[in-house]
Parts: structure tokens; sequence; C-alpha cells
């Protein structure tokens, strides 16, 4: 197992994908069938998100464990800090050190459900720097730590969606993200964004001010209008204008939106590789259309067949014991 900031090498350009853990036990083979055939590309090493609140701690765990273990991709499990007290943070990182993972995306998370503002369990951290420096002190460099970088700012520092974050609060979200860093992260993966000069200077900003580590740039292609108006919404991400106007004009047609969506992802990979960044991390949301077909075009992976069946498997009924 190698950390995820060792395989990232200079001049080579590299990829991974983000899933999240699904509702039920058919959707969890489901993932493994998908997860199988986006492993067979070569990623450098695929995600898997804790659910909202912790609500998903268990089956984070065991997903990540298969993984690394089984599809044996290089892992990374994201971690937060909201509603999780300090042993069972402490535990679920003994649980990962035991089956070999070494990746780990420490983040606060949003505030528990029903409450506006992130309030942390007694005693608990209050913020991903609080939980980078708990992983450094407590297992030295066993883990390669990433953390979340925001190239609009983090949300709560942006009071008013259509203006963005004032220069203030921006440069404050910076200075913090370096502290991060400081404290022992070696990657940032951004939050997801769809204004590529946005990220081009947060990227030359993070720069500027001293960050060295790689900082990966999460791409979601778009393949749901809702979903995609649900998350910009919720991220108060700044949306290009000629990006609206063209999803408007086809918001009711799911394979036109699609087809967007791999266009403009693929646009935006084009324009942040030729910026020198190396490495594009795809949302994938469980699907694996757009995350091959973009990589197709990008000239990175070869031979996909994207109209190859789904692979026979027999019917999963209730729960595996
Ligand atoms: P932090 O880094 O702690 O920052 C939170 C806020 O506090 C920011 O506004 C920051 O500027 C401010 N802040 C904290 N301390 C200071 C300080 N000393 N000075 C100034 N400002 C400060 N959520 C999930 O529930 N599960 C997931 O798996 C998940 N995966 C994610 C993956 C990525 C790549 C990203 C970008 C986000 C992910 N999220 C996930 C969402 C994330 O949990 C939320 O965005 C959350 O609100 C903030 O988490 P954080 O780690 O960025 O928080």
């Amino acid at each position: 197992s190698e950390k995820i900031h060792q395989s990232m090498k200079e001049g080579k350009v590299s990829f991974s994908f983000e899933f999240f853990p699904p509702k039920t036990q058919d959707g969890v083979e489901n993932l493994f069938d998908r997860m199988d055939r986006l492993v067979s590309l070569h990623p450098i090493f695929c995600d898997i998100t804790w659910g909202a609140g912790g609500s998903t701690a268990e089956l984070t765990l065991d997903i990540a464990t298969r993984m690394q273990t089984v599809v044996c991709v290089e892992t990374m499990m994201h971690l937060t800090c909201t509603n999780m007290p300090v042993e069972k943070i402490d535990d679920a990182l003994e649980k990962v050190k035991d089956v070999g993972i070494t990746n780990i995306l420490a983040l606060r998370g949003d505030p528990p459900h029903g409450q506006d503002t992130f309030v942390a369990v007694e005693g608990g951290f209050r913020c991903a720097l609080d939980l980078v420096r708990h992983i450094r002190a407590k297992h030295g460099d066993y883990f390669g730590i990433t953390v979340a970088g925001y190239p609009e700012a983090h949300p709560e520092k942006i009071a008013d969606p259509s203006a963005g974050a004032t220069a203030e609060a921006y440069h404050e979200d910076l200075l913090y993200l370096k502290s991060k860093v400081d404290a022992g992260a070696e990657v940032i993966v951004t939050q997801l964004f769809y204004d590529v000069e946005r990220f081009l200077k947060f990227y030359s900003d993070c720069r500027e001010i001293g960050i060295d580590v790689p900082i990966v740039p999460g791409i979601m292609p778009i393949s749901n209008y809702n979903g995609f108006k649900r998350m910009t919404t919720f991220c108060k991400t700044a949306v290009p204008a000629e990006i609206s106007a063209a999803l408007e004009d086809i918001k009711d047609n799911d394979e036109a939106i699609r087809s967007y969506g791999i266009n403009l992802a693929t646009e935006m990979c084009k324009r942040i590789l030729a910026a020198g960044v190396n490495h594009v991390h795809l949302y994938t949301l469980n699907l694996e259309r757009s995350a091959m077909a973009i990589l197709e075009r990008l000239g990175v992976i070869q031979d996909v067949n994207l109209a190859r069946p789904l692979p026979w498997r027999p019917p999963v009924s209730g729960k595996r014991s």
C-alpha cells in the first residue's frame, strides 16, 4: 500500500475515482461491478465517502476494506468529525490500519442533521485541522492524509452565493487550508467547480502562500439536471452563464444532459491539464459511463468499449451473511 501523493508522478497524467456507499445490498454489489471495470483503467486510487453525520460509518469501513483487499485498488477512506467522539475516530483508524489502508481524507463534515452550524461532540474535534493533528499525533507518518480545498472558499464563508466569497473570506479560507497542510496533509482534493478560471486562480493563490502539496481538481460530470441544481445550490458553486443557459435548453432530455456533461468535463480537464496540473479526480456518483468517456476523450485510457454489456451476475437476494 502506497500513499497517494507518492504515486502522483511529475509529468505523467493520472486520475482517480470517488464513490459513495449505496443504500441497499444490491446497490453495493452493483457498485463493485462498476468499480471492477473502472479499476481496470488503472486509477492511482479510489475513494469512498463517509455518509453525512457518520450515517454510513460501518458500511464505509466495509466497502473501504473490500476495495483495498479484494478489488486491490489503493483506497482512500473519507472520515468526518460530525457525531464522532474521539474514541470512534480512533476505532475507525485502527480498523483501516488493520486491513492495510494507508490513505485518509480528513474532513470536518457538515453540521449534524437539523442544525445550521457545526457543533463538535463533547470533547470532539471542531474542524478538519483538529483531525489532521490528531492523526499525526497518534499515528505518526503511517497515514497519507488528504484534506478538502475550496476553490471558491468554503460555503460557510460565502454570505451571498450570487456574489461569491469576499476577498477577505477567500483569503482567510486559504490561510486555514495552509494550516491543514502545515499540520501534515499531503494532498488537497477540491470541492466541485464549473469555472475553470477560478480553479486555476485558487491553484496559483495556494502556491503563492506556500502550499506546495498536490492540488487535485475534483470534477463532477453533470449527469442529471436536478442533481446538478441541488449540488451547486448546496455548495454555493458559481456556474458560468453559458453553462446555465446550455443546460436550461436541454434540461428535460437526460441523454442530452449526460452528453453535454461529458463534453463539458472533458473540456474542463483539458484546460486544467494544459495548465500543468497532472491529476484529475472524478466524482463518479457511482456511475461509470461518463467517467470512462471523459478519460477516453482525454486520451489517457485506451480501448474502452462503452457499449459493452454488463457481465451477468446472479441476482442478490436479501443480505449477505
Ligand atoms: P474544515 O476544513 O474544518 O473547514 C470548515 C470551515 O471552518 C471552513 O469554512 C473553514 O474555513 C472554517 N475554519 C475552521 N477553522 C478555522 C480557522 N482556524 N480559521 C478560519 N476558518 C476556519 N462530507 C461528508 O459528510 N462526507 C464525506 O465523505 C465528504 N467528502 C468530501 C470530499 C471533498 C473533496 C470535499 C471538498 C468535501 C467533502 N465533504 C464530505 C463535505 C465536507 O464535509 C463539508 O464541506 C464540510 O462543511 C467541511 O469539511 P472540511 O473538512 O472542509 O472542514
